[in-house]
């Protein structure tokens, strides 16, 4: 049987929130088959836990927001991002301010931490959400076009296309590909960091965003270059954290998917307009088990093992 994961024991990190510049502390810990993936927020005179799943995220703005009443939890795109490159079902997250911390930039840390805490297997199946039709969102026309689509594949595997007119990001590739059975997440997406733009920092520290953004947690770009005296982890880093945050976008399904996701500009709204429009679609997917872990498509087999 393919079986749900969860770690093997609690691990710990201290950062500061990208868009809030408030320090933060996060306590990821085991949890019961089943449970999927759940914000506690511990700060609170009463903690509030909020599941993750896709209505729950409210607010798309520049981070992916989880809420429930008046609790919420911003930015929580990388940190999902790690938690479905390996696979983890199973997972509370005691967080004590409103924001993940940004760490890096990019999910590297968050799969260094997770790994380092041990994976644990579970005796409960690991359920997959089966996509079995085409469900697509567009968004604007020309230049301004944006959509996003799922369709079905025996698998998992991800593209995604941006158009940057900017030196920096010409220069480098612009569209990317991600195939769970054939490529590594850990190495070849995870360590992509978050970027932006000099020009937008002033307008968007007026809106009370990016507070906590620099050079040691984003790739920062004036109107030529990049900034960062290291240069880029990556040649095609920019789209690649395109595609990190879309992965972490589409667990909030809360289940790992099977099927193609194709993008062209999308980002965290049009994301999660993509599993609103799935989840209405009933026979548009459904949910699949692995009796025979041998029977699993590529990618999801080898992640059974526990380390
Ligand atoms: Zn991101």
């Amino acid at each position: 049987m393919l079986k749900q994961r969860t770690l093997k024991s609690l691990t710990r990190a201290v950062g500061v929130g990208l868009h809030s510049g408030q320090r933060v502390e996060i306590t990821l810990r085991p949890s019961q088959p089943d449970t999927g993936i759940v914000f506690r927020r511990v700060d609170l005179p009463q903690p509030v836990d909020i599941p993750v799943s896709a209505p729950a995220v409210t607010d798309t703005r520049m981070a992916s927001t989880l809420s429930k009443g008046g609790a919420k939890v911003q930015t929580i795109e990388h940190l999902m991002s790690a938690c479905a490159g390996l696979g983890l079902d199973n997972l509370y997250v005691d967080i004590t301010a409103e924001e993940v911390p940004i760490l890096d930039g990019s999910a590297a840390s968050f799969v260094f931490l997770l790994q380092s805490a041990g994976i644990a297997l579970q005796n409960a199946p690991k359920r997959f959400l089966r996509v079995n039709k085409l469900v697509e969102v567009r968004e604007g026309e020309g230049a301004s076009l944006k959509w996003a689509r799922l369709e079905p594949y025996n698998g998992y595997k991800l593209s995604f296309e941006i158009v940057f007119d900017h030196p920096a990001v010409d220069s480098t590739g612009q569209r990317v590909e991600f195939d769970m059975g054939r490529d590594s997440y850990s190495r070849d997406i995870a360590r992509a960091r978050t970027f932006g733009f000099t020009k937008d920092v002033e307008m968007m520290r007026s809106n009370g965003l990016a507070l906590g953004g620099g050079l040691d947690n984003a790739i920062v770009m004036d109107d030529y270059k990049v900034l960062n005296a290291e240069g880029l982890r990556y040649d095609d880093e920019f789209v690649k954290h395109k595609l990190l945050d879309a992965i972490g976008d589409l667990y909030c399904v809360g289940k790992p998917l099977l099927a193609s996701y194709s993008a062209f500009r999308s980002g965290h709204a049009l994301n999660n307009k993509l599993l609103r429009e799935l989840l209405t679609r009933e026979d548009a997917w459904d949910i699949v088990t692995f009796e025979d872990e041998s029977l699993a498509p590529a990618g999801f087999s080898q992640l059974a093992r526990a380390w």
